[in-house]
């Protein structure tokens, strides 16, 4: 192996610049070559590609976003956009691809594997934190500081203007954004996609109990009363209990990353590196307890992550 590729794709997450710049300093130090490849699988099809070198990585290591751009792709859909695609690395002599991405990213990259023999290893870089196989994803603790900030600072006007808020985070399929910020921010409510919500027990907690005049309510933007518009329609229709609504939408995806996402990609980076160069392919590098994690992509879609029992209890006791 001499000359690898790496890209991001899909939803941006903080935390992919770190992650470009620890597979560019990981490959050169084993002797490979680094390509980027711009806007993700549409940049891939296109033959936009650069080499990329430390003074391209350096100082980019604070930035959200993704140096690499990302994209949507509907191309790649289609088997003949893939062909395209794997033509391009076979034209640049690439000889493995770090895709940095969630599960729709992984789904193209087994295709890539299982259709044109292109050696490729996914990471986990998405904010939802929704993939089987790694305990934590990459953005994920960036985007829920981030989210706890915003959070925090809409709590300051519910108790001063004495209302109720209903505050909705990102997490179209999962809840862990909204159970951990619903936690750390002390929510008196937090509704998420894995469970039924009940607005006869939401009004029993929060407005029997007085609490409808300075709380927030966290909820998953993929709760099946319609996210946090909904959930306030309903309390109000059958309640005639007003309240605000505030959808914290893309300022989560944003941002410096933390210490601690900055690692995790810098880690997952290395490792992405090595596993290729150790023949694996078709697989998430992930991070589980301590050890970094080897799983097959097809398993990070075809298995839900379970929301961690100590953050069920948690929630439960303290929420
Ligand atoms: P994410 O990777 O964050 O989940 P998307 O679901 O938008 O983001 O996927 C990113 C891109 O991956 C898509 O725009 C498409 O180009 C590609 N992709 C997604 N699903 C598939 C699939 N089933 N087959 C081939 N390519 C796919």
């Amino acid at each position: 192996m001499k000359r690898i590729a790496v890209f991001t794709s899909g939803g941006d997450a903080p935390g992919m610049n770190a992650h470009i710049r620890a597979v560019e300093r990981a490959a050169d130090k084993r002797g490979l070559e680094v390509i980027g490849i711009i806007g993700g699988y549409s940049g891939m099809i296109a033959g936009h590609f650069e080499i990329l070198d430390r003074a391209r990585t350096a100082n980019t290591i604070d930035r959200g976003g993704t140096i690499l751009k990302t994209s949507r792709c509907p191309d790649f859909f289609e088997p003949d956009g893939r062909i395209m695609a794997a033509e391009q690395l076979r034209a640049h002599g690439i000889d493995g691809v770090v895709a940095c991405g969630g599960d729709g990213t992984f789904h193209g990259a087994h295709a890539l594997w299982t259709e044109h023999g292109v050696r490729i290893v996914g990471t986990p870089g998405t904010i939802d934190n929704d993939l089987a196989g790694t305990d934590f994803t990459i953005g994920y603790d960036t985007a829920i500081n981030t989210a706890a900030q915003a959070i925090d600072k809409i709590r300051d006007t519910a108790e001063s203007h004495g209302r109720l808020f209903f505050i909705e985070v990102m997490g179209r399929h999962a809840g862990f954004i909204a159970l951990d910020v619903g936690i750390a921010c002390g929510a008196e409510y937090v509704a998420v996609p894995e469970t039924l919500t009940d607005i006869d027990e939401l009004y029993q907690r929060i407005v029997s109990q007085g609490l409808d005049k300075r709380t927030v309510v966290i909820v998953g933007e993929g709760d099946e009363l319609g996210g946090a518009l909904g959930i306030s329609q309903k309390l109000e229709e059958r309640y005639g209990v007003p309240s605000k609504v505030s959808i914290l939408g893309h300022v989560q995806r944003g941002g410096s990353p933390t210490v601690r996402d900055r690692v995790l990609a810098s880690r997952l980076g290395a490792a992405a590196v090595d596993a290729l160069l150790q023949g694996h392919t078709d697989v998430m590098i992930g991070q589980m307890g301590n050890d970094v994690s080897y799983v097959p992509l097809e398993q990070t879609w075809t298995e839900r992550k379970p929301i961690p029992a100590y953050l069920s209890e948690l929630s439960t006791l303290l929420v």
